[in-house]
């Protein structure tokens, strides 16, 4: 199949630098086609052609930007089925989880069809004698967006979708292993009425990176991805003036309570810490049952259900969860799964040798289950991104809520009980961005905000929701009067309300 390359002033635009990545299918384990990886020079064609849109798009009025997203709605809806199969084929998700990524960005983007009632400004009559105070929302100007490989649909919609719509215009860097799916949403967004060069997006690796983050004319980048590379994107983005928001890696923690439901509590899990083999920032990859009596129960029962677990093919639709994105993805997992069974952890399922007959090439790993996981192992306090559970058994509520909050990251923590008084005490005190009280997986809905605390986000400000336009815009406050006759001047004192 055809290599993927740029998409530049609304055209596909052949990569010129000869460097290329390779795209995998990761139920063969076969490279399907190579990601051509843009040079400095392609990365300053995207962004003078974003430039040269933006004086036309900024200034077109937010109903006519929102009529845009409204088709652009239409059109990605209508092509749902052909964009699940392409994420599918290059991620290794199932297809009805590549339909849920998709949707996930659609409804970021029924969010920015709201743009013309999310831009309207504040307004103060007669904050002093004839005095009026009004703020507007303005666009950055060029923006751009760096994205990872485990939501090739849903987070470059994250940004662009509510960039875009309040003025501005883009150049998303997706992740070079599955550039198929943001390819389509550029073109779709041409199709919807977005002129050429409102979108653009380059392929590439750190020197794309680096490119975009040294430009003069980049005003803002949204970036998605590992703690180590959005820390460092943070740093680089912000040293050369840049506003940056960088989300980074996650481990999160889902809490049992002996009065949990634990039939809920297992199915949750099931679909938490293996869904889409575990490469979610939302997983749940520890679990932390309070009480011995408690702890045996989750086990067994998880041990139990996950060996009946279902792994295949991304195109088989009885299958729970696919394979990983790659071979060095899927040695990875190994090679944490040996550590903790080095640092002493019980190792209650080891998924290593699973094979998929007919597909031994594939990047497929089996669930994987620890128990009696302590807070000192570093393959505790490290990112996984596999289908493994760690199971860290604690005594009481006070000792288990401290894990997530003492720990590096803090996308998201889970807790399961009929207690409504703790529920709410510890929604308050956890030292993490999104809670989930019965909900495994707390993603928030496109209307409210997405991210997490310390090593899980960079920045101050999430994506999407109201906190997305405020990221995508500017303030400007203005302060007006119109003076008749004498004018009492006070410029040598500050002016006061008093
Ligand atoms: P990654 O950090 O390897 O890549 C993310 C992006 O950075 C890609 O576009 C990639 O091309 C680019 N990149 C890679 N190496 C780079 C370098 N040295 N310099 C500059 N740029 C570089 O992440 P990934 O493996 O694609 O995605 C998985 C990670 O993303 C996990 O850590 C996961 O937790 C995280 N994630 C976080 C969230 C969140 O909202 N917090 C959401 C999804 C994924």
């Amino acid at each position: 199949m055809a290599d993927v390359h740029h998409f530049i002033n609304g055209e596909r635009r052949e990569g010129r630098s000869g460097r290329f990545s390779d795209i995998f299918d990761p139920n063969t384990g076969q490279v399907q086609r190579r990601a051509a990886l843009a040079s400095t020079a392609e990365v300053g064609e995207a962004i003078a052609s974003a430039k040269a849109a933006l004086p036309v798009w900024s200034a077109m009025n937010p109903q006519r930007r929102a009529r845009v997203m409204f088709a652009f709605k239409r059109l990605v809806e209508e092509n749902m089925d052909e964009l699940a199969e392409m994420l599918s084929s290059e991620h290794g998700k199932v297809i009805a989880d590549s339909k849920g990524d998709v949707q996930r960005g659609l409804d970021v983007v029924e969010f920015a069809c709201g743009i013309p009632h999310l831009l309207k400004g504040e307004y103060t009559e007669g904050a002093g004698p004839g005095i009026d105070v009004y703020s507007m929302r303005q666009p950055l100007g060029v923006t751009a967006g760096i994205t990872p490989f485990n939501f090739p649909a849903m987070i470059p919609c994250w940004m662009f979708a509510v960039s875009i719509a309040c003025g501005n215009t883009f150049v998303l860097k997706p992740s070079e292993k599955d550039p198929s799916v943001p390819l389509r949403l550029c073109e779709l967004m041409m199709e919807a009425g977005a002129p050429a060069g409102v979108l653009n997006m380059v392929n590439g690796d750190k020197e794309a990176v680096d490119a975009i983050l040294t430009h003069p004319d980049i005003k803002a980048v949204s970036f998605v991805g590992s703690s180590d590379i959005a820390h460092y994107v943070y740093k680089t983005g912000t040293e050369h003036g840049k506003r940056i928001q960088a989300m980074g890696g996650a481990k999160n923690h889902g809490i049992i309570l002996p009065d949990a439901d634990m039939d809920q509590v297992v199915k949750d899990y099931l679909g938490s810490a293996f869904g889409s083999a575990g490469e979610r920032c939302m997983a749940l990859p520890v679990a932390v049952p309070v009480g011995t009596d408690t702890a045996d129960e989750f086990v067994a029962r998880m041990v139990d259900e996950a060996q009946k677990l279902r792994v295949g093919v991304s195109t088989d639709m009885d299958a729970h969860y696919g394979p990983v994105v790659t071979s060095a993805h899927r040695e990875k997992i190994a090679s944490y799964i040996q550590m903790g069974v080095d640092e002493g952890a019980e190792l209650k399922l080891d998924g290593r040798d699973f094979s998929l007959q007919g597909h031994e090439e594939g990047f497929f790993i089996g669930p994987t289950i620890f128990d009696h996981v302590k807070p000192n192992m570093r393959s505790y306090q490290e990112e996984i991104f596999g289908p493994v559970l760690q199971v860290v058994r604690a005594e009481t509520l006070e000792e288990a809520a401290a894990l997530p909050s003492d720990h590096q990251y803090g996308n998201g923590v889970a807790l399961f009980t009929r207690n409504g008084r703790a529920a709410r005490e510890f929604a308050q005190q956890v030292n993490v961005g999104m809670v989930g009280i019965n909900v495994p997986i707390p993603v928030p809905v496109s209307y409210h905000t997405f991210g997490g605390w310390k090593r899980s986000a960079f920045g101050d400000v999430n994506q999407h929701g109201p906190e997305g336009v405020r990221f995508w815009t500017k303030i400007k406050t203005v302060t007006q009067r119109w003076p008749e006759g004498e004018i009492d001047d006070q410029a040598f004192v500050i002016p006061t309300m008093g």
